[in-house]
């Protein structure tokens, strides 16, 4: 490889300096012409779809931005609190923020809420008592939350306390059963759950806008049922949240999209008053609520996170329909498709065969910033039947907002990918999954 070509053309690759720079570094770092060749026409295809991303992204910097100026950040609020954490002023300062920003009377941010399926159980469990039911109009809820519920039996479960639970899937062609919903609602109904994204599952993912009109259609009907939205992933995608068309919570995980890759823990929910005041007292203990809860240092990077949230989450969707219009040109069935509109960062496809599944997962390994060097190997994960093989090399530990890929081994071999810093990480991983999947025996076409 020539070392002399910094500046000026590269005649023999026929690129403009920058592009064959950029080429170089490319294979350099394992990627064939070919695929550097077929992916750089899928991009070009996109200019318009990217410049809609970049339109929603400026909107939502902008509406964080006025959050943190209206509520006065201020350097005082990144000093760390200890033991009790009370009058801490970046906690407040930090959940003043998220209120603004998802347009709500009030937020729980806390180091203290674990993951996402902590965040969505207290959201339930603090809301729901004895003889109460919760109602799924959307189907399934997300593994995790079947033993929230009860619906697979559980120490601790909703259904121990003497709440049950109902369900109305979704019809055939994804939309709402309006006539089963109806019905479903009965005097017990307290809370619906609503989840916006399809998570792992094949069921289109929620838009606001949709979500919108189911909140109306229950509240038309028993106006005292609280709504909840699983809101994990969905975070920033569109201009709107889903507490923005009702919602009376809307609850997520800061190592996904709001805390922006730098959140090293946490969950958030977002709602009413009332809403919040249970979670409060829920999390830490009646009489004490949200006045205690050190916050050990972290909020700094939450804030900061939450500031590049509408950045990262441009990234990682612009990755997400580059790898479907990557794969789609190739052939493959992709979830969501190569045009359709976007509502979370998930992008699934299905591969078809076991050794591209490894192959795809191997290539963003290959292309991670942190443990590029291991290869991922399907293991049995506790609680799945399949194997399951994960591609990760992040930062924080198990973040999904940061390039990750896994699947389930077995047919028809689907890879659900998201997450990507960067956009140009995402690009590079996608070019690195190709390339792996070309070696593993798949050929481009021409
Ligand atoms: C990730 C996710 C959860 C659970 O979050 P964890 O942080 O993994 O516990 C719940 N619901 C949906 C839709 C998710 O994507």
């Amino acid at each position: 490889m020539k070392k002399d070509n910094y500046a000026g053309v590269r005649e023999d690759a026929g690129l403009p300096a920058g592009q064959a720079l950029l080429r170089e570094y490319y294979v350099k770092m394992g990627v064939s012409p070919e695929v550097c060749n077929y992916c750089s026409t899928v991009e070009e295809k996109l200019k318009d779809r990217f410049e809609e991303i970049d339109r929603v992204a400026q909107i939502n910097q902008m509406k964080v931005l006025a959050a943190m100026q209206k509520n006065r950040l201020s350097e005082a609020c990144f000093a760390p609190t200890t033991g009790y954490g009370y009058n801490d002023l970046g906690r407040e300062t930090l959940e003043a923020i998220y209120a603004d920003v998802f347009g709500t009377e009030d937020a729980l941010v806390r180091p203290q809420i674990t993951c996402g399926t902590h965040a969505l159980a207290l959201a339930l469990s603090s809301q729901l008592r004895p003889g109460d039911e919760l109602l799924s109009p959307v189907g399934k809820p997300y593994d995790t939350l079947e033993e929230v519920i009860g619906i697979r039996p559980s120490v601790g479960s909703l259904a121990e306390f003497g709440i049950s639970y109902r369900q109305v899937d979704l019809l055939a062609d994804g939309s709402f059963d309006w006539e089963g919903i109806e019905k479903a609602l009965n005097e017990k109904t307290r809370m619906v759950t609503i989840q916006r994204s399809k998570g792992y599952d094949t069921r289109p993912t929620l838009s606001v806008e949709a979500i919108g009109a189911l909140i109306s259609f229950i509240k038309e009907r028993k106006p005292d049922t609280l709504c909840m939205v699983d809101n994990c992933y969905g975070e920033f995608v569109e201009i709107q949240e889903p507490s923005d068309l009702g919602a009376d919570l809307v609850v997520g995980s800061l190592i996904k999209n709001p805390g922006g890759g730098l959140a090293p823990i946490g969950g958030y929910l977002c709602g009413t008053r009332e809403c919040i005041e249970r979670a409060a007292v829920r999390l830490t203990s009646p009489g004490l609520g949200r006045e205690v809860g050190a916050s050990l240092g972290v909020t700094s990077s939450m804030l900061q996170g939450l500031f590049l949230a509408p950045s990262v989450v441009k990234g990682a969707l612009k990755g997400a329909i580059f790898a479907a219009n990557v794969y789609e040109g190739l052939g493959f069935k992709t979830i969501p498709d190569g045009k359709e509109s976007r509502h979370d960062i998930i992008q699934s496809v299905l591969l078809k065969k076991p050794e591209y599944l490894k192959a795809f997962c191997r290539g963003i390994q290959a292309a991670a910033p942190v443990d590029s060097f291991v290869s991922p190997e399907p293991w049995d994960m506790p609680g799945y039947d399949d194997q399951v093989i994960m591609a990760a090399g992040a930062f924080v530990s198990g973040s999904s907002i940061e390039l990750s890929a896994d699947g389930p081994m077995r047919e028809p071999y689907a890879v659900y990918f998201q997450g990507g810093l960067t956009w140009e990480h995402a690009r590079f991983g996608i070019m690195m999954s190709l390339q792996k999947l070309c070696e593993a025996g798949f050929r481009l076409p021409g």
